[in-house]
């Protein structure tokens, strides 16, 4: 499959798009727009942004195309062995999984605009890009000059959904080496921030998480920044890259730059935990529709507990700091979903319905933050155990082994297995309580910050602080 993407009309934020498919020998052929994006589990319907939808043969000679349904369409290729489509996509907004156009800058997710054919999504991709300008790009896919056109070639469809690309004149790259492997932070867009410092606090997360796994999958990794006119806060994880959207808002400087550190460590921690270490329902992942899986509060919880868990034992978050980020989570979970009628599996099925919204009142936990709570628990029953000699550090290093590194999935029970194979003992009284469960958390949580010696105490309002034991 090859994609063309000219930026003609940048003031109608249109992006025209043209799809090939050559050596096609039947006489029909479905083509399937994505309707969702991994790591929002959601339905997006990108369909709604397309238009001026044509197909072709290879002589350039309009043949019929059939729509079946919102997102798919039947092409008849009898007398064709090429298939052309052309279409435009509107971008129109800036978000971590969006795409963009304008006069300065244009960002392609290609998951939003890029059709397939569910039986050749396993062949090499490339995607072309109008380019005379010559504008710089950020994307984890290698790119190539070549005239007016930009060549970025992917192994296959996943690859080309799983790499987004930022364009523009005023892209700036700084880039710092862990492991050997070089890591590369793009941004877009206006930010003050010391580029040595950044490099110095990014460099010290990266090793931290580096060494909790003993490798990085991959061989490079990109950053990417978009800095919008207005606050906004959003990332998206990518096997090598990270798309990152952060408007600066009434907040000082300072607090900003914590805030693309917290972002960065968590997308980066993703790298492992769930684009290798990926859940069996989600391996490959069907665009078409929902790909129900119970387990994001391994995928969302575990990773939100180590993004912030790695800035503090590297020595880039003060214990205050540290404490601070703890005190929000305790305060979004308790103060907003305890109780809850759902349990945290349950919740993970129900990103689908309405994971990205505030929902009803006292319905659903979040699989970041109970999650991460729930992350946080094990970790301290582990390390207790054996005092200090083996924590959750453990259950990842085992389930990137088993499952990441060979890139096959896992279900809930594995996951289970594993934490009981490190823990050596039954661990059942924990997942009932804590995952399977809609019982309160806070005595389980307060059990193991008694270790060391914070606790959080709950007013009659329902109102959370984190307190150190002493004020007790
Ligand atoms: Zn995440």
């Amino acid at each position: 499959m090859i994609y063309y993407f000219f930026s003609l009309n940048p003031e109608k934020h249109l992006i025209q798009v043209e799809f090939r498919l050559g050596n096609i020998t039947e006489n029909q052929l479905k083509v399937q727009f994505p309707a969702w994006r991994p790591g929002r589990y959601q339905l997006q319907h990108f369909a709604k942004n397309i238009k001026d939808f044509h197909a072709y043969d290879q002589d350039g000679n309009s043949i019929s195309i059939q729509k079946y349904k919102k997102d798919g369409w039947i092409a008849n290729t009898e007398h064709t062995q090429t298939l052309i489509i052309r279409y435009s996509y509107y971008a129109s907004e800036i978000n971590a999984g969006s795409s963009f156009l304008n006069a300065d800058l244009l960002y392609i997710n290609p998951v939003n605009l890029c059709l397939y054919v569910e039986e050749r999504m396993n062949e090499p991709c490339e995607l072309i890009i109008h380019n005379p300008e010559k504008k710089k790009i950020a994307c984890g896919l290698g790119s190539l000059q070549s005239e007016d056109n930009l060549i970025l070639k992917a192994r296959d469809f996943h690859h080309v959904a799983d790499s987004p690309l930022v364009m523009s004149h005023y892209l700036e790259t700084i880039t710092y080496h862990a492991d050997n492997i070089p890591f590369h932070f793009h941004i877009h867009g206006n930010m003050d921030f010391d580029n040595e410092r950044l490099i110095h606090d990014f460099r010290l997360f990266t090793e931290n998480q580096i060494r909790i796994f003993g490798g990085f999958p991959e061989k490079d990794y990109h950053f990417i920044l978009i800095v919008p006119q207005h606050p906004y806060y959003h990332g998206v994880e990518h096997r090598n890259s990270t798309m990152m959207v952060l408007g600066p808002d009434s907040s000082e400087p300072e607090e900003i730059y914590q805030e693309i550190l917290g972002l960065a460590s968590h997308e980066l921690f993703h790298t492992w935990n769930i684009c290798k270490i990926r859940p069996a329902e989600l391996l490959p992942y069907d665009y078409s529709k929902e790909n129900y899986f119970a387990t994001c509060f391994i995928a969302e919880g575990v990773t939100t507990y180590y993004g912030d868990k790695a800035l503090f034992d590297s020595g880039v978050f003060t214990q205050e700091q540290y404490y601070k980020e703890l005190e929000t989570r305790y305060k979004r979970h308790f103060e907003e979903s305890d109780p809850a009628s759902q349990s945290l599996l349950e919740s993970s099925y129900d990103l689908w319905l309405d994971g990205y919204e505030k929902g009803i009142p006292n319905r659903k936990v979040s699989v970041y933050h109970k999650g991460a709570i729930a992350a946080q628990i094990l970790d301290g029953m582990i390390r207790k155990k054996f005092n200090g000699k083996k924590s959750l550090d453990d259950v990842m290093r085992i389930m990137w082994e088993r499952f990441g590194r060979p890139f096959k999935g896992y279900l809930y029970k594995d996951y289970q297995d594993i934490c009981e194979e490190v823990f050596e003992g039954s661990l059942s009284a924990y997942f009932k309580k804590i995952i399977e469960s809609n019982e309160s958390v806070l005595h389980d949580l307060n059990g193991q910050l008694k270790e060391i010696q914070l606790y959080v105490e709950r007013d009659a309002y329902g109102m959370v602080k984190l307190k150190s034991l002493s004020e007790q």
